[in-house]
């Protein structure tokens, strides 16, 4: 859980951080999603899908949402597997975004009980 401090500043450096034009090569044409194990485990559901993570990561970067816990909880549940690149017609580098996503959580949450 963060607090709302935690989250002002992730979503601070999801907006300077984040590479813009690779979350913006998502065309939402949804080829990747029958290739993803906790898409297909979750009951489909978007937000377990490669095509919902990068809109939860850009709808963060943009300061549309919160990096609330459903966000965490979608971005911490990812296997990293990375079986939703080679299939993207875009070529979206689904991989980095990830890492640079969990990195910006990790090294923002629970600061005060450091
Ligand atoms: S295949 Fe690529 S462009 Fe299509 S929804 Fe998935 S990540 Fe986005
Ligand atoms: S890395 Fe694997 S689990 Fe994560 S979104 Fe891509 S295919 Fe799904």
């Amino acid at each position: 859980m963060t607090t709302v401090q935690e989250r002002e500043t992730i979503a601070i450096q999801f907006a300077e951080r984040m590479n813009e034009d690779e979350l913006l090569n998502c065309m939402r044409c949804g080829f990747c999603l029958p290739h993803c194990p906790t898409y297909i485990e979750s009951g489909l559901k978007e937000s377990h899908s490669p095509r919902g993570r990068i809109a939860l990561m850009k709808a963060v970067a943009e300061g549309v949402i919160e990096p609330d816990e459903d966000v965490e909880r979608s971005l911490s549940l990812c296997l990293g597997c990375r079986a939703c690149e080679p299939v993207c017609p875009s070529g979206v580098k689904y991989g980095h975004l990830l890492e640079e996503a969990r990195d910006i959580i990790q090294q923002n949450k629970n600061i005060a009980s450091l």
